[in-house]
């Protein structure tokens, strides 16, 4: 009991020291974004990038997003950081020329980045300034976000549609999955989490695999485009393109990397 209180009182700490680290790493140049390839699968070919955020903390070096988003988001410190990745992002996509090439990028918002009364405009604005058509961005979102206001999820997603920005559900079906959300809102991608992969690989994986085909088919259905997550090996590639799943993303197509490695992985995918 006296250890689970120590453990208690180092992880309050932890965050404490984190967070307060967070507000001066805002502006300091320590946040980086990874990227990391989606691939088409119909065609085996590159359909765009993820990004992913990264801190390089001075001290404790690379710290996961699954570490400080959500003490970024208490502190409100999500905001300016949120406007900084979709900045930037931006100014990837159009750097490496992805309304010539046919890409998309495809960028994380925080449930308290898209419940701003300004959403909307923050991201026109990194539209705007960065020069990247609304057609080469799309937004991931998550259910649980969606459901905290499903009207106001609505509108916001259709006025940044008028722009062209295309829309991700994010990690579908890792939680308490909601199918209203699919009925309601006008989504372009379902992002299918990876725990349906993971569970296809159990030796008696006849139910996972009904799962996982029935829900591409249902998405597709409804006119959805399906990106599996996770995908790590050669077979679950071939077992995705089996049941007909749009498009992939994994270690097995390639890891999330700095902005100089992708560019270069780009070119390279690209020229061969
Ligand atoms: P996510 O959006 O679902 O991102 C996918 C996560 O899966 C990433 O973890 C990625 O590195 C990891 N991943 C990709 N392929 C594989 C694979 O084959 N196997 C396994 N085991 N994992 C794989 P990461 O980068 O640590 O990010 C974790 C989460 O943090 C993200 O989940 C997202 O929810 C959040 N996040 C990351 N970057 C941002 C950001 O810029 N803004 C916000 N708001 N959230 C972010
Ligand atoms: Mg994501
Ligand atoms: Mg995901
Ligand atoms: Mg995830």
């Amino acid at each position: 009991m006296q250890r689970f209180h120590h453990a208690m009182a180092d992880e309050h700490q932890r965050r404490r020291e984190l967070t307060r680290d967070l507000q001066s790493a805002v502006g300091t140049g320590q946040f980086e974004l990874f990227y990391q390839p989606i691939i088409s699968l119909w065609r085996s070919e590159l359909s765009g990038f993820e990004a992913l955020i990264r801190w390089r903390h001075p001290q404790r070096g690379l710290v996961s997003p699954v570490q400080f988003i959500p003490l970024a988001e208490e502190s409100r410190l999500i905001l300016p950081l949120g406007e900084w990745i979709l900045r930037r992002a931006c100014g990837q996509a159009v750097e490496w020329k992805f309304e010539q090439r046919g890409l998309s990028m495809s960028v994380n918002v925080s449930a308290l980045q898209f419940e701003q009364r300004d959403f909307v405009q923050s991201v026109q604005m990194a539209l705007e300034r960065s020069g990247l058509p609304g057609h080469c961005l799309t937004l991931e979102l998550t259910e649980s976000m969606v459901l905290r206001d499903i009207g106001l999820a609505g509108r916001h997603i259709r006025q940044l549609k008028e722009s062209g920005v295309r829309f991700a559900l994010d990690d579908f079906g890792a939680g308490y999955s909601s199918l209203s959300v699919l009925q309601s809102l006008p989504l372009d991608h379902l992002k299918m989490d990876r725990s349906f992969l993971q569970a296809c690989r159990r030796p008696d994986s006849k139910r996972p695999r009904l799962v996982l085909e029935t829900l591409v088919s249902m998405a597709q259905r409804l006119g959805l485009t399906v990106i599996a997550e996770g995908v790590e090996t050669a077979e679950q590639g071939e077992l995705l393109r089996h049941f007909g799943c749009d498009s992939a993303q994994g270690y097995f197509f390639g890891r999330p990397q700095p902005a100089d490695e992708a560019s270069s992985w780009m070119f390279t995918a690209a020229g061969s």
